[in-house]
């Protein structure tokens, strides 16, 4: 049979040791004689699957002791809202970076509670790279600051952490938390869906400094509100109990590859391995800022573009799956994820130069 290897954006490819983990204990989790799935979510055994993950996120990131980690729902579309909600706190005016479609889609939202400030725009250069942080014009007034580290369309990864002085940082981390270390001190809250680079959609993962829990805006609807889920361990209704246990394995997968400072050292060999490719070809070209080019999320193009179907339809046959770009943008992507093997970037780096001979 083909070697596969899944470049899907997400939900994306996870490590095949979980997947097999997941198996050998679908129907009966530890000698329980139950699944995860058919647990009560305040069982003792599903509590301490719980419990577990967040232990093991919280060494994996080094979440300081002062901020709360929640296990939500609603994906990172819902923290486009919930964001505000529990930020404002009085305030009218927030701070947006905009990078891209993800930027674009929480800033529509900010906008339906408050006044968005632009406080820096890459839309000039079509969302091609990310504006330094001389260029971003922040209002010291702002309730907080909002930027999407990694534009997972667009390819566009920022690999500085931005200085707000007091006014809270929020980082839309969706699809490339756990690549590398992040000082999580450094933000106000952090959060990102869990299906690209943790685990199985259904799960959105939220870290929050405790002093931005508890002053929701009126009106703001008990599910939507921080404290909701920090005062009951995200268990104030029923959680994603198998996309966490999911969650926690990965994280033990995480540990035992040797953690986030481990994960970063593969995924820049990765990533290196088809960007050296990239710009070594006059076939095939990346259309992103060298220092912006995302580690996780590689879109590419061919320069005769009239042959991205047969190049679709040839990487699929030969086991190299969901490389099409998306539909706003055209072209294929490369989603290289943690559980992406190195021999799957090799692969698809060999696919591609055999193409380029017998189309070039
Ligand atoms: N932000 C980013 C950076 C994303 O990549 C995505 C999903 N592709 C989202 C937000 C939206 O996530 P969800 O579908 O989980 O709401």
């Amino acid at each position: 049979m083909t070697q596969i290897y899944n470049f899907s954006a997400g939900p994306a490819v996870l490590p095949q040791e979980v997947l097999a983990q997941a198996r050998d204990e679908l129907v009966n989790w530890h000698g329980s004689g139950m699944s995860v799935m058919e647990m009560s979510h305040r069982g003792k055994e599903f509590m301490s699957i719980a419990a577990e993950a967040e232990a093991d996120l919280r060494e994996l990131m080094a979440i300081p002791a002062n901020y709360k980690v929640l296990f939500l729902q609603g994906g990172a579309h819902n923290q486009f809202s919930m964001v505000p909600m529990n930020l404002l706190r009085g305030k009218k005016t927030v701070d947006y970076v905009n990078t891209g479609i993800w930027s674009e889609k929480a800033i529509a939202e900010a906008a339906r509670y408050c006044d968005v400030n632009i406080a820096a725009s890459s839309e000039d250069r079509n969302f091609t790279y990310a504006p330094t942080q001389g260029s971003w014009k922040l209002n010291p007034d702002a309730a907080y600051v909002h930027y999407t580290s990694n534009e997972t369309i667009g390819g566009v990864e920022i690999f500085w952490t931005p200085e707000t002085g007091n006014v809270p940082l929020v980082v839309d981390m969706s699809s490339h938390i756990l690549s590398r270390p992040f000082d999580v001190s450094k933000f106000g809250v952090i959060y990102a869906g869990a299906q690209k680079n943790i685990g199985p959609a259904g799960l959105t993962i939220v870290i929050v400094r405790d002093d931005l829990i508890g002053e929701p805006v009126s009106g703001t609807p008990t599910m939507l509100d921080y404290k909701t889920h920090a005062d009951n361990d995200s268990m104030y209704n029923t959680p994603p109990t198998y996309a966490i246990y999911m969650a926690g394995l990965v994280f033990k997968w995480l540990k035992a590859k040797g953690g986030l400072a481990a994960m970063e050292k593969i995924n820049i060999l990765k990533a290196g391995l088809l960007y050296d490719y990239l710009d070594s070809t006059g076939f095939y070209y990346s259309p992103i800022a060298k220092e912006n080019r995302s580690r996780m999320n590689v879109p590419f193009r061919m320069k005769n573009d009239a042959l991205d179907a047969t190049f679709l339809e040839e990487s699929k046959n030969h086991g190299l799956l969901q490389l099409k770009g998306h539909k706003l943008v055209g072209g294929m992507r490369a989603s290289i994820y943690n559980a992406m093997p190195i021999e799957g970037v090799e692969s698809l780096v060999d696919f591609m130069k055999s193409f380029e001979k017998r189309y070039g």
